[in-house]
């Protein structure tokens, strides 16, 4: 178990530090210590000095946090966990980042991740893969994979991730912590490193609900830097259920259980039984959009991503090559710098974007995006959230899985579905099986951020997880 400073979560933390009793310098250098001693877990691909922030009157003053390294952060290294990335110095601050040190936070470091945001295990990275503190032999789950670990061992009271089909929620199931991916555009994107727009989302993973709630707070909000971004409530956020008189109902979706393995249905089903005896109502919902969502996701995912690094070709991004070369064969030595799965997605994404196949894939895949969305906001009018697990299955070990990347996208089954629609969803730790953590997934509906956020901690609440790993 931990103790001292390192137990604390955020709000914690920011409380102490404000009312005089703990020193922004000591709370920074107690983790800075502890990441130096377990970097073993390969969670950070940049660690930082200490430097004091001088805004004293900030609503976080004093609070180190982790940043994902695809997030730009000015004068430090941002790599994406790419070669190509790997001397990158971003000339400013994305604007969580920005928003973050105007609330008086410091930033203990860049986070390992898998390359450019592509993965579900953290095992994609240029640095190696990151470790899950429950058991170092296996995967914590990606792409964040270095905030979840920072998180879950202790490294950071909190940290910031980015999810565009899980990436957030999935590293958060694995390690035991929340992840919240909030409503699309309610945080800006200005500054994070594009692997696929339309599905993307800053988020922050944290020890509880309250802490994440905590730091959302501070990052949302409209920003004249991104066109997508805004604060608006929907305007459809008075009808439909949406907490009436303290009951809440959940959606259960049963057709995906065939996916899910028999430890995590356990756990999953149990935590059902749990919150249905507190007075949770749970219906089973048959949503017949959700057949092809997956395969939807990894159309729209790949087609972006080719557009999105096409930028890394050495001339505007990337390793110059040999400027004495010809032009092609200087752009493909400069693109052989991406890792396997990088490049295989580009290849993908500009076969499906290509003449004749655009319409094939790229359009179908928006066409079932679209109805898979206006059924699941009709389903939110009856509902107050929709319940599952976060990943179909425990932690695999570092490896495993390496030749079966297939496998691996099927993991995402349960977690894109958010991002397509772009409704907020939130993993929380439920139960431990074989000594692997749990996570079950909330999701929301589009614009109603905060009412997930709090019927999160009631369920929390209710669930009462504890644990935490013995490293
Ligand atoms: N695993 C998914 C992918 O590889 C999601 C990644 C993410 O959310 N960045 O695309």
């Amino acid at each position: 178990m931990s103790s001292g400073i390192i137990s604390k979560g955020a709000r914690q933390l920011v409380d102490e530090l404000q009312g005089g009793s703990l020193e922004a310098s000591k709370v920074f250098e107690t983790y800075r210590k502890r990441i130096n001693e377990l970097t073993k877990l390969n969670a950070f691909i940049t660690s930082l000095e200490y430097k004091p922030n001088a805004r004293k009157e900030g609503s976080l003053y004093g609070l180190p946090l982790a940043i994902k390294d695809n997030i730009s952060t000015e004068g430090i290294r941002t790599t994406c966990a790419s070669l190509m990335l790997k001397d990158y110095m971003p000339p400013y601050d994305a604007t969580a980042v920005a928003k973050l040190k105007a609330a008086g936070v410091s930033i203990l470091g860049k986070t390992n991740m898998d390359e450019f945001g592509m993965g579900s295990s953290g095992e994609n990275s240029a640095f190696g893969p990151t470790r899950n503190p429950w058991d170092i032999e296996r995967v914590p789950g990606g792409s964040s994979s270095g905030s979840a670990v920072a998180v879950s061992a202790r490294l950071s009271p909190a940290a910031l991730g980015t999810d565009t089909g899980g990436s957030i929620r999935a590293p958060a199931s694995f390690t035991g912590t929340v992840g919240f991916k909030p409503s699309y555009g309610y945080v800006s994107r200005y500054g994070l490193i594009a692997y696929a727009n339309s599905l993307e989302q800053i988020g922050v993973i944290a020890r509880t609900v309250d802490d994440a709630a905590l730091i959302f707070g501070v990052i949302r909000g409209k920003d004249r830097f991104d066109s997508t971004s805004t604060d608006a409530k929907p305007v459809s956020s008075n009808t439909g259920r949406l907490f009436s008189g303290g009951h809440f109902k959940g959606a259960l979706l049963p057709q995906l259980s065939d996916l899910v393995s028999k430890d995590v249905r356990e756990a999953f089903d149990s935590s059902v039984a749990k919150l249905d005896s507190e007075g949770i109502e749970f219906a089973e919902e048959r949503v017949e959009e959700l057949e092809l969502a997956l395969k939807s996701y990894y159309v729209v995912a790949c087609c972006e991503a080719t557009t999105n690094l096409a930028r890394y070709d050495g001339v505007r991004y990337g390793p110059v090559a040999d400027p004495s070369r010809d032009w092609k064969s200087a752009i493909s030595e400069s693109r052989t710098m991406f890792g396997k799965e990088v490049k295989a997605r580009i290849m993908l994404g500009s076969y499906m974007l290509s003449s004749g196949y655009y319409e094939e894939y790229y359009l179908k895949a928006l066409y079932i995006r679209r109805n898979l969305k206006l059924r699941l906001l009709k389903l939110s009018e009856s509902y107050d959230f929709i319940y599952t697990p976060t990943m179909p299955v425990l932690p695999w070990k570092i490896g495993e899985m390496i030749d079966d990347p297939l496998q691996v996208y099927l993991s995402d089954a349960l977690t894109v579905i958010a991002n397509l629609t772009g409704a907020p969803a939130i993993s929380i730790p439920i139960a431990l099986k074989k000594g692997l953590p749990v996570g079950g997934q909330l999701q929301g509906r589009y614009g109603l951020d905060d009412r997930l956020l709090e019927l999160a901690a009631t369920i929390s609440g209710l669930l009462k997880f504890r644990g935490e790993p013995s490293i």
